[in-house]
């Protein structure tokens, strides 16, 4: 039996631009690709025709039932002597169950490399001009998941809220469709509710949809705006940015990519 070979390989947030060049390789050199629901159709044009590609769902509720199949299916494809591509979109490593799928591998004892991406909770804020750390208003960052298994532990809103008032940005993905609960116990925590923040939905994508406002009207701007997943929330100062001036960005900006509608708070 030839050996194969999986590679995880990060798609990105959605504009296939901001694949890296050796995403593109493993791309063209993919004898099967399966492919994340998240992932851009823009993106799939580099596999090579005659390679197979293989939709696999993705979305918030299905992910346990499917993540033990997905499994199974790259461990068969790669010991049945196929390059394997595993395309997941922005950083497999983030919120990909990239980590999983290594362990899994690794276990059969298939080989597996790793190709980083560009994550959505960096790209779509930088999109509309928001740095996840700028030394004016944050000193850190952290990525938290609004969306977890029924049963398990749930990130502490609490701390969290702590953390972001000591000055670091949240940004929060899956956290769409738990916006309200999530803001309502930020509030609770003790952060401000003129805090900025941010949604993004589809960023770095034609569809982008981006809404500024602050952290007590979050919930109620997001239903009334029918914001919506895939989104990520920055909640923090350094949101502020969207308002500092930014000609050059403006000057240098490719007609082509997508514009971001960008609200003023309050
Ligand atoms: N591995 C991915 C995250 C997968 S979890 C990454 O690194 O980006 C799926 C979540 O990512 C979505 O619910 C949403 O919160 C976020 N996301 C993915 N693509 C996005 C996009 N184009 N714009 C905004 N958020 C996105």
């Amino acid at each position: 039996m030839k050996a194969g070979h999986v590679t995880l390989v990060g798609a990105g947030p959605g504009d296939p631009e901001l694949l890296t060049r050796r995403a593109i390789r493993a791309l063209r050199q993919a004898s099967v690709v399966l492919a994340d629901d998240l992932v851009a159709d823009g993106v799939l044009r580099y596999v090579r025709k005659g390679a197979r590609i293989v939709r696999c769902g993705k979305r918030g509720g299905t992910v346990s039932t499917q993540q033990g199949f997905i499994n199974a299916m790259l461990i068969a494809e790669a010991a049945r002597g196929e390059r394997v591509v595993r395309l997941k979109g922005g950083d497999p490593f983030v919120f990909g169950r990239g980590g999983e799928e290594v362990s899994a591998l690794r276990a059969a004892g298939i080989a597996c490399t790793v190709v980083p991406g560009v994550t959505a909770g960096i790209a779509a804020p930088a999109q509309l001009g928001i740095p996840v750390t700028d030394r004016r208003w944050a000193q850190g960052v952290m990525f938290v998941t609004g969306h977890t298994q029924p049963g398990a532990p749930g990130p502490d809103w609490r701390q969290l809220a702590l953390a972001a008032r000591g000055g670091i940005t949240l940004v929060v993905y899956m956290g769409m469709a738990r916006c309200a609960e999530i803001a309502a116990a930020l509030l609770t925590g003790g952060l401000r509710g003129d805090t900025p923040a941010a949604v993004i939905e589809n960023g770095c994508t034609p569809e982008q949809q981006a809404h500024v406002t602050d952290l007590g009207a979050l919930a109620d701007d997001v239903q009334r705006l029918g914001l919506g997943a895939p989104a990520v929330v920055v909640i923090g100062h350094v949101v502020r940015a969207t308002q500092a001036p930014c000609t050059e960005a403006g000057e240098n900006a490719d007609a082509s990519e997508p514009r971001a509608q960008v609200l003023g708070c309050g």
